[in-house]
């Protein structure tokens, strides 16, 4: 499938499978290489011939930091996928201080009243 041509449209892309309950990024055809957020031209190579794919859902947390909030803590991770990219979202379902670096986590889509989230939870956890 081609990459549509323009980051906002790329993003929108991006949220509405979302939306529908799926998680995609884009993969480059030309050196295989995956990339997020959406971009036009692969970052890695400079090619624009790119295809979105489902990543495996699996990744390992980068860094954690917890943000406290009157309405429930809540963690920012830095997480790296399995497939390579590094993405900015939180690890939920467990306490905030037991979010770990290098922690095993699974990709998850929370519907929310702001839009689909994409968020990780523990590996071995129940979804
Ligand atoms: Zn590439």
């Amino acid at each position: 499938m081609a990459m549509p041509a323009d980051v906002p449209s790329a993003d929108a892309r991006y949220f509405g499978k979302l939306a529908e309950g799926i998680f995609e990024i884009p993969r480059c055809r030309t050196c295989s290489r995956h990339h997020f957020f959406p971009r036009v031209c692969c970052p890695h190579c400079g090619s624009q011939d790119l295809e979105w794919v489902a990543p495996a859902g699996a990744g390992v947390v980068y860094s954690s930091t917890i943000v406290r909030r009157p309405g429930g803590d809540y963690t920012v991770c830095l997480v790296d996928l399995q497939e390579g990219p590094r993405l900015m979202s939180r690890v939920v379902d467990i306490p905030v201080d037991e979010v770990r670096i290098g922690m095993a986590v699974r990709a998850r889509i929370d519907q929310t009243t702001e839009g689909p989230l994409l968020v990780f939870i523990p590996e071995g956890a129940r979804s």
